[in-house]
Order: structure tokens, then C-alpha cells, then sequence
């Protein structure tokens, strides 16, 4: 069966359906995504809304899949990747976009290597929340790395403001 591309769980909850992009087929959770009411008729992810023909990059991670929606500067970011990134967060958190805070992002996370891709200089990368372990990657090389990545309680459990997951401190030696 399908599982959500953001949260990467399977379940389905009739207050919580996963959707399908009718363009693209992209198959997202309706509170990961930020789609309250199902639409009457097709849905469309805001990727194939706004950018049918043209691919989008992420601003946050050098992955091309998955699901985007776009800053409050008219860029385009992964959902997964703007809920990891501390300084990240959606203006409406219901309908999670636009998505803000990329300026403030902590300039040495933009310069971190991730250890999965070995990219660094591309996108932003979170760090391993273990004390003192400083090993560095891409939220979305993460995902596809399997790596345990602890937002199922937020997506499942979610009511009408849900709360991102513990972030970690920028800090770093
Ligand atoms: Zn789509
Ligand atoms: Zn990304
Ligand atoms: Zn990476």
C-alpha cells in the first residue's frame, strides 16, 4: 500500500487520508501535507499547481523528489526538510505554507557535510540529536538512509496546530 512520502507511514485515518497527486502522483497524508478539507474532484500537490512543466530544487537538500511547497520568497522546499531545520517553519500551520525562516537559517549549517550524499555547500544539513555526536546530513538523504527520524507522533496524532518535532540546537564546535 502507499505510504506517505513525508512521513513515510502507511496508516490511514478517516480524518487523516493519504492523498495522490493527480499529476504527479505524489502520496501524501492530508495533515502532512496541510489539506484540512479533500477537495471535490482531482487534487493537485502545490508543485504541479504552480510548476507543472518545470522540475523544482530544493532550497534545504539536493534531493528532487517528494513533497515541496514554497517559501515566502517564492522558492520551493520539501516539507520533511522545512520540519527538520530548526530555524524552519510554516506561517500557517494548518495548511503548512508559506514556508519561513530560511534567512535565518545558522550560516555554518549551510557549509555542514552531509555524510550520506558527501555533499556539503548544497542545501542545509541537521545534526544527529545524540550528545555530542556531531555527524551532519541532509534531512531528506536521512529519509532515504532509513536513519530513525521521529515525527510519525507529530503527523498521526496532530490536531489543529501541529506542534514540529524537538529541535536541536544549532550549536556546534
Ligand atoms: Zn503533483
Ligand atoms: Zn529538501
Ligand atoms: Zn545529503
Amino acid at each position: 500500500d502507499a505510504l506517505c512520502c513525508i512521513c513515510l507511514d502507511g496508516e490511514c485515518m478517516n480524518s487523516n487520508l493519504i492523498l495522490f497527486c493527480d499529476m504527479c502522483n505524489l502520496a501524501v497524508h492530508q495533515e502532512c501535507y496541510g489539506v484540512p478539507y479533500i477537495p471535490e474532484g482531482q487534487w493537485l500537490c502545490r508543485k504541479c499547481i504552480q510548476s507543472p512543466s518545470a522540475p523544482v530544487a530544493c532550497i534545504l537538500c539536493p534531493n528532487k523528489h517528494g513533497a515541496f511547497k514554497q517559501t515566502d520568497k517564492g522558492q520551493w522546499a520539501h516539507v520533511i526538510c522545512s520540519i527538520w531545520i530548526p530555524e524552519v517553519h510554516f506561517a500557517n500551520t494548518v495548511f503548512l505554507e508559506p514556508i519561513i525562516g530560511v534567512e535565518n537559517i545558522d550560516r555554518a549549517r549551510w557549509k555542514l557535510k552531509c555524510y550520506i550524499c558527501r555533499k556539503s555547500n548544497v542545501g542545509a544539513c541537521i545534526q544527529c540529536d545524540k550528545q555530542n555526536c556531531y555527524t551532519a546530513f541532509h534531512v531528506t538523504c536521512a529519509q532515504q538512509a532509513g536513519l530513525y527520524m521521529n515525527i510519525r507522533e507529530e503527523c498521526v496524532d496532530a490536531d489543529q496546530t501541529p506542534s514540529p518535532p524537538p529541535k536541536k540546537s544549532s550549536s556546534r564546535r
